[in-house]
């Protein structure tokens, strides 16, 4: 864990290591310029960066990740987006934060002038992408509109920045964001969830933390299912009440034993699995409702007659919206779980590539794999 180091503005150095895209699959670590915050801004010393199972989409296919209105491919971009660091520079008239502050980072900075933005949707914008000249509304998503965190400096809107918790190690607090985004899946489904039911289906870091953050808000019971039976016994210490081994047992069999044949308040999708969708919809109870976290590759024929004659509401979510991030980061602040369970592995940066076999090949049990920026 690295402590409050004061950080002198003239040790910025001029230039820094940052992986870049070439072509699909395609990394190389290059020297990069140090950017400049401008107003509303703060220069980051990267301090932790965790890989996420998008990264390994945007890093081979390109998509979702948009550079001046195209592919990312061979345009100098740098991916990566769960990180976490300490300021080092502030921008003209920036007082929310000061130099030495150790913050995680929110993904999206919205451009604040379109209607959804107007909402506290940003990480719905409408301007998704439009950062670059000629089509410059403001918006920035670090790792897929702007240059993101497999680097050691990364420029951010104050917006987007939530101090880490006293004493949290810079692994885990790579986490928060993770946990805000199972927040913001919550906040569709209901928001304050006491003594409702919920399933949490795909015990990947995002399932695992929405088992945990449920848990955190009363939800009773949780129950995650998983074919991985290590990801479930992570799910029991983060709060599960009942885990599932959907590659030995029927989920809806024992969901139904569990609610008397009536089914759930909520389901939260986290596997992506292809017939996901039509699993779930058949967990909650007539008027239930479902929050769709992740989704298979192809498009899925659906039950459509199942969700109209029961009534079932289905909600889609991006990324870590309406500042979910924050009210994740007070639960961790209170301990209320701990995240630290699904860190797995560290590597330095010129290991990216490593960890990225990891993350895609679930080597080793590969859960989240933490990539310290300042370790070359
Ligand atoms: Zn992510
Ligand atoms: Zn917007």
């Amino acid at each position: 864990m690295s402590a409050n180091p004061k950080i002198d503005p003239v040790a910025i150095p001029a230039t820094m290591k940052a992986w870049v895209l070439g072509d699909p699959g395609e990394l190389s670590l290059v020297d990069k310029p140090v950017p400049r915050p401008g107003a509303a801004e703060v220069l980051i010393r990267i301090d932790a960066v965790a890989i996420c199972a998008t990264d390994l989409e945007v890093i081979a296919g390109g998509t979702p990740a948009l550079i001046e209105g195209d592919l990312p491919f061979n345009k100098n971009f740098t991916p990566g987006h769960e990180f976490m660091g300490t300021i080092v520079e502030l921008g003209p008239n920036v007082d929310e934060y000061a130099v030495g502050d150790r913050v995680a980072v929110e993904i999206h900075a919205g451009c604040g002038r379109c209607e959804r933005c107007r909402e506290g949707m940003y990480t719905s914008c409408l301007n998704y992408g439009n950062n670059y000249p000629g089509h410059d509304k403001g918006h920035r998503a670090n790792g897929y509109t702007t240059d993101g965190a497999f680097a050691q400096y990364a420029v951010n809107h104050v917006n987007t920045l939530v101090h880490v918790p006293e004493g949290m190690s810079d692994e885990t607090a790579t986490l928060i964001v993770t946990a805000g985004t199972a927040m913001y899946g919550l906040d569709v489904l209901g928001g304050l969830i006491a003594g409702q039911s919920i399933i949490v289906t795909g015990g990947g870091p995002i399932g695992l933390l929405a088992v945990a953050v449920a848990k955190a808000l009363g939800a009773s019971p949780v129950i995650l299912s998983d074919l991985v039976e290590t990801r479930l016994e992570l799910g029991r210490k983060l709060g599960a009440d009942h885990v599932i081994n959907a590659a030995e047992e029927s989920v809806h069999d024992i969901v139904m034993g569990l609610t008397d044949g009536v089914g759930l308040n909520y389901a939260f999708e986290c596997s992506g699995a292809p017939n996901a969708i039509n699993d779930v919809i058949k967990l909650v109870k007539r008027g239930g409702r479902v929050c769709l976290g992740a989704f298979a590759h192809d498009p899925v024929p659906i039950d459509v007659r199942h969700i109209v004659s029961n009534n079932i509401y289905l909600y889609g979510i991006r990324g870590e919206g309406k500042s979910a991030v924050r009210r994740a980061a007070a639960l961790m602040a209170q301990s209320r779980f701990d995240a630290s369970l699904i860190h797995t592995h560290t590597f330095p940066l010129s290991e990216l590539p490593e960890g990225l076999r990891y993350a895609r090949e679930k080597l080793d049990g590969a859960i989240k794999i933490v990539i310290k920026t300042q370790e070359i």
